[in-house]
């Protein structure tokens, strides 16, 4: 589904250039949930940015199917972004001045193929707090939002970076068994970023990163549940 070529992206910054991918390739196929890992500053945001259509490479390319969405222009990744991506973040960012159920209607607003989101609400079990604005919710629950937006969006993929990052270590492991139920249910492909390296044994595919570079990439016959891992 997802295919990396020789991905590599410079920041210029002055006088100094910082490499923050360094020809990167792998491929990810349909369904499966990959974990990156890899330690801050190895290149995990970057990559995954790309991936998204939110961050152009330097060099390489990125097909989504058939489609190399490097080659696209503006108004192509507005719709590849729009319609294929579903995005989680570390805080969340949900819009403080809408409720649970409106953040939701918001994001699905634009989509050209929707999910009934009483139905994504209730599957991320938060059918008791739609009305509730994001000051009104734990850090989990608000998260939680974030991913019934992200799905509700019926995006072919799902890219989450850093989604336990801003949690509590058992709330982190409810929204690591959360994904892992919408990558089945929904039958979703997920890719999650984590510098936990245990994390990594809940995951179809690992990729590990280190200075830009993958320094491992194997898939995981045996995925533990999020539960029974400690990190
Ligand atoms: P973390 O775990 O801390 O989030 P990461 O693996 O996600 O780290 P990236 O954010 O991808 O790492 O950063 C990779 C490198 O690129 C770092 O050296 C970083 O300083 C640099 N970098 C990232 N974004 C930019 C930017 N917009 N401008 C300049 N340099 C950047
Ligand atoms: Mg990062």
């Amino acid at each position: 589904l997802i295919r990396v070529e020789d991905l590599s992206k410079e920041y210029k910054m002055g006088e100094v250039t910082v490499n923050a991918l360094k020809k990167v390739s792998f491929d990810i196929n349909e369904g499966e949930f990959v974990v990156i890992v890899g330690p801050s500053g190895s290149g995990k945001s970057t990559l995954l940015n790309i991936i998204g259509g939110m961050d152009t490479p330097t060099e390489g390319k990125v097909f989504i199917g058939d489609e190399d969405i490097t080659k696209y222009n503006d108004k192509s990744l507005t719709s590849y972004r729009r319609d294929k991506v579903g995005f989680v973040f570390q805080f969340y960012n949900l819009m403080a001045n809408l409720t649970a159920e409106e953040n939701v209607e918001l994001a699905t607003e634009i989509c050209k193929d929707p999910l009934k989101i009483a139905e994504v609400l209730e599957s991320v079990n938060l059918s008791d707090r739609k009305g509730h604005f994001p000051s009104q919710m734990s850090g989990g629950e608000q998260q939680r939002v974030a991913i019934a937006r992200a799905v509700a969006k019926n995006p072919l993929i799902l890219l989450c970076d850093e989604p336990t990052g801003a949690l509590d270590y058992k709330t982190g492991k409810s929204i690591l068994s959360l994904l892992n139920k919408i990558n089945k249910d929904y039958k979703k492909t997920v890719v999650i970023i984590t510098h936990n390296s245990p994390i990594s044994k809940m995951g179809d595919r690992v990729i590990k990163m280190r200075s830009g570079k993958i320094v491992d990439n194997k898939v995981n016959e045996n995925p533990i549940s999020p539960e029974r891992i400690e990190w």
